[in-house]
């Protein structure tokens, strides 16, 4: 091994770069220091380096775990053209390939071995690393997507929970977790199921300062209301679309359209989504139409605009796919449509789940996705508190910030609402208190002797969505609980009763009122 003068120096004569991205070097001291690391970045914040830097300078084999075959397969292309003794073990490789590539390793060249996780629960795999340990000894365990390992996180698999084996069977080894998304619960998660011990925890901003955010209530002609916004920009962009039928849809509506659009999504066979990928990265096309299967991996920076046409199911996915905009650092637009039919089918999808634990993690991340696209307060904001960050008001990038919603004081309406809920004693969700207070006749609340309420009819100078519009923002407000067992029952907390004693006020945003109103009903 080179020695060098500087961390710098060997940064140089292996990757060709002439500093340190904000981070990289004190993670690189203190992974030669051997210690526990959890590294927390955005994608494209060069994380790679992280764990390839300390490998090169340090004697013995690191181990990368790596989810994802092509993006192990890039890495380890990449490496080996920079003259760097990396491989990967698969299974997309046959029995000699292994066996070729195992005796390669133990000749002492390799510096990096990526694997899947699950190649962990191989049995020969195990008692492998144990010669190399022996041979030339293990530097570290670097895991990327580390996030993976959390059921709280928004790609859990299973094979991550094995991870904890190497910890216990190489005490002394050093651990890197690294992923691009992780919320405080999952960080704590990712120290506890790794095993890290007394981690030292590097936390990248996430801020995307050039990226604008906005969202959009969702209008009946949304085709229409795309279109616009496809027309309005200029450069390429991706739509995202919740299913494969909706992506074929409106591809196929933007070509009849001229615009140069293709799909992408996972019922296309693998060849043709590879090419339709790379007639978008060569700007043959304009615009992707796509399922979430789109984005892992892909590296097109001068992408200007995303749409997302329907809601997508929780913050950290919104956070990757609109953050696929404007990697190049020049000014992007991320647009996120808001209708509520889209809530009710993702309710319908949670409903379909049979995991009691997966239900009640995808409803609160329901719940954050609304909070934010219904939210009044500046959308970076927020996504940039989810991820544990704090930034303070006033972004100038998005809606929000730019144009603040009317506010007006309803406080009459949310004391009406609230008695509405105590008199049915906290046991019924937002559809039947407003149709109490409007003095609907329908059956469940005759049913229930409901018209007898001193609330029955006392709301009927407000339409049902403005109705809807003041639960949402009690909600939003945390005026006022919704139980999350999927029956969505309101219920009081001591801020209701505030409310209800006179002892506070409650303003609500209004301009969202008229494009509710233009919802059809069945879709809400
Ligand atoms: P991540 O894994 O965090 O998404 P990567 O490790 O793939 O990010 O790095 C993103 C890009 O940044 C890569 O093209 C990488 O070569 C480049 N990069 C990383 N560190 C540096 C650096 N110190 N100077 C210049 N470019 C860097
Ligand atoms: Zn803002």
């Amino acid at each position: 091994m080179p020695r060098f003068q500087s961390l710098e120096a060997a940064l140089k004569h292996y990757f060709g770069y002439d500093s340190f991205r904000p981070g990289q070097k004190q993670i690189v001291e203190q992974a030669l220091q051997n210690r526990d690391q959890l590294i927390v970045m955005p994608t494209g914040g060069g994380k790679s380096l992280c764990f390839q830097l300390p490998a090169l300078l340090q004697p013995g084999l690191t181990v990368v775990v790596s989810p994802l075959i092509a993006l192990m397969q890039d890495q380890v292309e990449a490496l080996r053209d920079n003259g760097i003794g990396a491989t990967f073990l698969n299974s997309s490789l046959n029995l000699h390939q292994v066996r070729s590539r195992e005796q390669a390793i133990l000749s002492g060249k390799t510096k990096l071995l990526y694997v899947a996780p699950e190649r962990l629960l191989n049995e020969k795999f195990l008692p492998f690393l144990d010669l190399i340990r022996e041979k030339m000894g293990i530097a570290a365990f670097a895991i990327d997507e580390a996030h993976c390992v959390s059921e709280w996180g928004h790609d859990f698999r299973p094979e991550y929970r094995q991870l904890k084996q190497l910890r216990q069977r190489y005490p002394g080894v050093p651990t890197l977790a690294l992923t691009a998304t992780a919320t405080d619960r999952v960080r704590q998660d990712i120290i506890q199921q790794l095993g890290l011990e007394q981690p030292s925890i590097h936390v990248a901003s996430f801020n995307r300062p050039n990226l604008y955010y906005e969202v959009q209530p969702k209008q009946k002609q949304s085709y229409s209301q795309l279109l616009q916004i496809i027309r309005q920009s200029e450069g390429s962009g991706i739509v995202y679309c919740l299913s494969r039928r909706k992506v074929d849809e409106i591809a196929f509506k933007l070509q009849q359209d001229k615009i140069a659009a293709l799909p992408y999504h996972a019922g296309l066979s693998d060849t043709e989504r590879a090419e339709n990928q790379t007639r978008f990265i060569r700007d043959d096309v304009r615009v992707m139409v796509a399922t979430i299967a789109f984005g892992m991996g892909i590296n097109k920076p001068d992408v200007r605009f995303v749409i997302h046409h329907d809601l997508p199911r929780n913050i950290e996915g919104y956070y990757q796919e609109s953050g696929r905009a404007g990697r190049d650092g020049e000014k992007a637009r991320c647009t996120l449509f808001l209708g509520y039919g889209d809530i009710k089918t993702i309710e319908y999808l949670i409903d379909q789940k049979t995991d009691v634990q997966e239900q009640r993690i995808a409803r609160q991340q329901l719940r954050q996705v609304i909070d934010f696209a219904e939210g009044t307060d500046c959308r970076r904001t927020i996504v940039l508190g989810y991820f544990g960050e704090r930034f303070v008001g006033q972004c100038s990038g998005c809606d929000n910030c730019l144009a603040p919603k009317p506010v007006a004081d309803w406080t009459i309406e949310a004391m009406k609402f609230l008695s509405c809920v105590a008199r049915c004693k906290e046991k019924f969700g937002m559809n039947h208190i407003i149709d109490i207070l409007r003095g609907s006749k329908n059956q469940k609340v005759l049913q229930y002797g409901h018209n007898k309420l001193s609330t029955y009819g006392i709301g009927k100078d407000k339409t049902v969505e403005e109705w809807r519009l003041l639960g949402r923002s009690l909600l939003h407000q945390g005026l006022l609980d919704q139980t999350t067992d999927g029956y969505s029952v309101l219920k009081l907390n001591s801020a209701s009763w505030e409310v209800m004693r006179r002892q506070r006020t409650v303003s609500i945003a209004i301009d969202n009122t008229p494009n509710l109103a233009a919802q059809p009903l069945e879709a809400r």
